[in-house]
């Protein structure tokens, strides 16, 4: 009998014990919001990324960069950080603790992300809500900026800023990524790496960390043209939708969603979708994954649509993954702040006719007031747009003196003319997985107290486990051990880890596999060295406690094949 667990505390219990995770610094009194990465954890971290490698490089042919951590504030204030990456905070005023203050209505309002500090205050007031932690008095709510700041280089006039998202890095590459991309869309780019947030109170283990890691996927394409060329191959397949009229989880199609306009769009929709295998193929648990559409007021403004991948985990349903539509917003935004142009040149089929606006010279009036000149300064002239008119007048630069011109010297006519393309802003979809609330909803979804064993076993997927074979002698002597590492040797690899103990009782050497999620156990019994089944050893599998003889030769090739995904069943 087994039986889910539904406590976070014997899961994180179980992390520390086994080398997944432990709190940061503990050796001076820790910092909340910060952990590190043992060795069975950081394995399964990897292990993880490696996956999502797989589907974003290998099957989408997306490229990877990797950019920097500390940011001039230049990049932030063009991405809205600066003004607008903030929450909500207030203090007792009695034992100083801070609060997130939407956190301490959120039984009250629906939505509180979107409250004013006003209107948080009145609701304290309203509700009589205190501090959680002594009852005093909550003091008047203030915004926090959640980007840590530092200075680049000696002094203080370089501001910087610890990276909230890697996104960021993959904006101000675009151009460099587009010219590698030889001047096409779409174009999809990739990147893990660490992201910072100064929380202001973060108490849900690996939900909420300072310093966390994430994998983020920017996909540019064509602002007209939202489908994916693969989107026919996924449009049947189903998934959980909560959409935001309703509220309601409903299962429905990709191309029902789709086509009821309840997902903006196919590529979108086929995005929603990878996320879901990905997720998946990890170990989350389909039955406890929902992708919930933002709220009207919870979605960004300049977003078209937004969902977010929602994990069921002992603290509720949790954001794991974001997946948007971002509209122009992030090119446009850092060509403006940049003075770059970041727009792409769309090919039409065939040159369309079309009606469009030119600065027109009046060589006329150009004659008598600048003489032998008077026809390259019409050319300069004609060279501009009516987008460079400012206060009806242009700013022409002959030979490097910028010179003024009045629109009594130039004026706008319509003209059609054949255009064989335009230039836009491309369009950004972005899945934005967090890598560590993605790890700890494997680790929770992997996680069961196995009641006739009497502890916990991790249930991971083969192909995540930090390690995929132990190799046990039954005991340390005799020669067992000598042909229990040899088959250690010949299939331990980075890939492939195995892991040899030759110490305590095989019933623990069993359970301490079973707690790290490893897949099978392979043990040197006396039968290998004589008698019927000389030659063979054991493996155990995981899940059923099922073993069976095999060749020792055999040992490397069979964990192989296992990873590849045949059942224990057909050895
Ligand atoms: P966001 O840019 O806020 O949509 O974040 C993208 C993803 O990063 C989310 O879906 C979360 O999984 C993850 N994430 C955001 N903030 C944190 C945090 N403080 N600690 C851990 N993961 C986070």
């Amino acid at each position: 009998m087994t039986q889910q667990s539904t406590d976070a505390g014997d899961l994180m219990s179980l992390c520390r014990r086994r080398g997944f995770v432990w709190p940061s610094f503990e050796l001076y009194g820790g910092v909340a919001g910060m952990f590190d990465y043992g060795p069975t954890g950081f394995s399964l971290r990897n292990n993880i990324v490696d996956i999502w490698r797989d589907i974003y490089k290998r099957g989408e042919g997306f490229v990877e960069i990797d950019s920097e951590t500390v940011n001039p504030q230049e990049v932030f204030r063009a991405s809205g950080h600066v003004d607008q990456f903030s929450d909500l905070m207030t203090y007792c005023s009695v034992c100083r603790s801070p609060f997130r203050a939407d956190h301490l209505v959120k039984d009250i309002f629906e939505n509180p992300d979107v409250l004013s500090p006003r209107e948080l205050d009145v609701a304290f007031a309203a509700n009589g809500i205190g501090c959680p932690e002594c009852g005093g008095a909550l003091g008047p709510v203030e915004e926090f900026n959640l980007m840590f700041r530092t200075t680049i280089g000696p002094g203080s006039s370089r501001v910087g800023y610890l990276r909230p998202e890697t996104a960021q890095g993959i904006f101000v590459n675009y151009l460099n990524l587009y010219r590698y991309n030889r001047d096409k869309l779409p174009l999809g780019v990739i990147q893990t790496g660490r992201g910072y947030r100064n929380e202001i109170a973060p108490r849900q283990g690996m939900i909420r960390m300072r310093e966390f890691n994430m994998m983020e996927v920017e996909l540019f394409v064509d602002p007209d043209d939202k489908d994916w060329i693969r989107y026919p191959e996924v449009k049947d397949r189903t998934l959980t939708l909560v959409p935001n009229d309703t509220g309601e989880p409903v299962v429905m199609t990709l191309d029902e969603a789709v086509g009821k306009g309840i997902i903006a769009n196919r590529v979108l929709a086929y995005f929603i979708h990878v996320t879901r295998e990905l997720l998946v193929r990890l170990g989350v648990d389909p039955d406890r994954l929902r992708f919930r559409q933002h709220l009207e007021d919870e979605m960004a403004h300049y977003a078209a649509d937004c969902w977010d991948a929602e994990a069921l985990l002992s603290y509720g349903w949790t954001e794991i993954t974001g997946i948007a539509d971002r509209g122009c917003w992030d090119l446009s935004r850092h060509a403006e702040f940049s003075g770059t142009d970041l727009t792409h040149f769309k090919m039409y089929d065939t040159p369309r006719e079309t009606e469009v606006e030119r600065i027109k010279a009046k060589r006329r009036e150009l004659g008598p007031r600048f003489k032998a000149d008077a026809g390259r300064i019409a050319s300069l002239i004609e060279a501009m747009t009516p987008a460079d008119i400012v206060g009806g007048r242009l700013v022409l630069d002959p030979d490097g003196e910028a010179l003024e011109v009045g629109d009594d010297l130039f004026e706008v006519v319509t003209v059609r003319e054949k255009v064989s393309g335009e230039r836009v802003v491309p369009h950004v979809i972005e899945p934005s997985y967090g890598l560590d609330r993605i790890f700890y909803t494997v680790l929770e979804h992997a996680y069961e107290y196995d009641a006739a064993k009497d502890y916990a076993v991790l249930r991971l997927k083969p192909e995540v486990a930090p390690v995929k074979v132990g190799v046990f002698p039954l005991m340390e002597k005799d020669g067992l051990d000598e042909v229990a590492r040899e088959i250690h040797r010949s299939i331990h690899s980075h890939r492939v880890e195995a892991y040899y103990d030759g110490s305590g009782t095989i019933g623990r050497r069993y359970a301490r596999m079973d707690e790290i999620g490893t897949p099978w156990c392979i043990t040197v019994d006396y039968e290998a060295l004589e008698g019927e089944h000389k030659g063979t050893v054991t493996i155990r599998d995981r899940d059923t406690s099922l073993q069976k003889r095999i060749p020792i030769g055999d040992c490397g090739r069979i964990v192989g094949e296992l990873l590849e995904g045949k059942p224990f069943d057909a050895l």
